[in-house]
């Protein structure tokens, strides 16, 4: 539990299911908003805004995958109100990480059927591969989420209509914030306190979680019992974002609430192979792909069997899995 959880009166927020998450509330109803409108208060935070509202970006992005995973409230309605709240500081609706990473991703671990394998176009592991790696992973999912959306239309219409709930909120509200900076500030300036405060966090958001998704899992052996992920193992780091940093624990047991992944982390982290636990992502990025261009040296090795080499041989077909709208995996209480 953080300690800021710790502080406040007992039976504060009695509707989450777990008491650290009142941090999660903090930042996702009171940081998120304040950031998002300070553009719009003081035009002249721009640019120096950015690094914050990008951080909080990437927390939207963290949020959703947990929320996706393990349900933040306890009441079903105010889960789903809490899907469409993220949906917009996340850019798109939180529903998506159901069919490609709950049911697909977790499943299949970057091997043959994971609609986000990291190798699809190439084996190497560069920062022109890592950066583009949004868009390969964002054209490969449109498959499995369409087929995913055709499903619960035809067979889950209280799911169809959560779908429906979060596209209509995420534009009908950036939509709303992009009309009050066009009112208070006019066409240029509003667009621009839109921009930096809401809309580059929301693709940031996007764009950062396939982003970490491909460092946790390029080069690792999605064969082996424990070398399946890399981790972000700095304890700051892990606070900032949400334990976000411990993935191999997480993928062990994906409903695991985020608060208990270092203890889950801490009794399997000497199984797994040394290269795989990072101290933080950016020492990662500043060794694998500024040290890396100059030098072969620091980029990474592939640990163990590689994806694309089943250990029973035979041929690797990339197709992605079909992904079906009844089944919810891990997210039951979500559908
Ligand atoms: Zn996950």
């Amino acid at each position: 539990m953080s300690r800021l959880a710790t502080t406040l009166p007992s039976g504060f927020l009695p509707m989450l299911r777990h008491t650290s998450d009142r941090r999660t509330a903090l930042w996702a109803f009171v940081f998120f908003p304040a950031i998002g409108f300070a553009p719009y208060v003081e035009p002249r935070v721009i640019p120096w805004i950015l690094p914050l509202s990008l951080y909080f970006g990437f927390c939207a992005g963290v949020f959703s995958h947990n929320h996706n995973h393990s349900p933040m409230f306890k009441s079903r309605r105010t889960n789903a109100f809490y899907s469409a709240w993220l949906s917009v500081f996340y850019g798109y609706p939180t529903f998506a990480w159901i069919p490609t990473h709950n049911l697909n991703h977790h499943k299949f671990v970057n091997k043959a059927g994971d609609a986000t394998i990291t190798w699809r176009y190439s084996k190497r592991n560069t920062w022109l591969v890592a950066s583009t790696y949004y868009f390969v992973s964002a054209y490969w999912q449109a498959g499995p989420l369409k087929e995913y959306i055709a499903k619960a239309k035809s067979g889950n219409p209280a799911l169809y209509r959560q779908i429906a709930t979060q596209w209509a909120t995420l534009v009908g509200v950036q939509f709303s914030l992009l009309a009050i900076g066009w009112l208070t500030h006019g066409w240029g300036r509003g667009t621009l306190v839109w921009a930096f405060g809401f809309a580059i966090p929301a693709l940031f958001a996007a764009w950062s979680m396939i982003f970490i998704n491909y460092i946790q899992h390029v080069h690792c052996d999605p064969w082996s019992e424990h070398n399946h992920s890399r981790n972000f193992v700095s304890g700051l780091g892990n606070w900032l974002v949400f334990n976000n940093g411990l993935h191999t624990a997480h993928h062990e047991s994906a409903g695991l609430h985020w608060s208990k992944l270092p203890a889950a982390h801490a009794k399997i982290a000497h199984l797994i192979d040394p290269a795989l636990n990072q101290p933080s992502i950016f020492g990662f990025v500043m060794r694998a792909y500024v040290l890396g261009a100059l030098s072969d040296k620091f980029r990474t090795k592939q640990v163990g069997r590689a994806p694309y080499d089943p250990p029973g041989g035979g041929e690797v077909k990339l197709e992605t899995a079909g992904v079906s709208a009844v089944e919810a995996g891990v997210n039951a209480s979500m559908a």
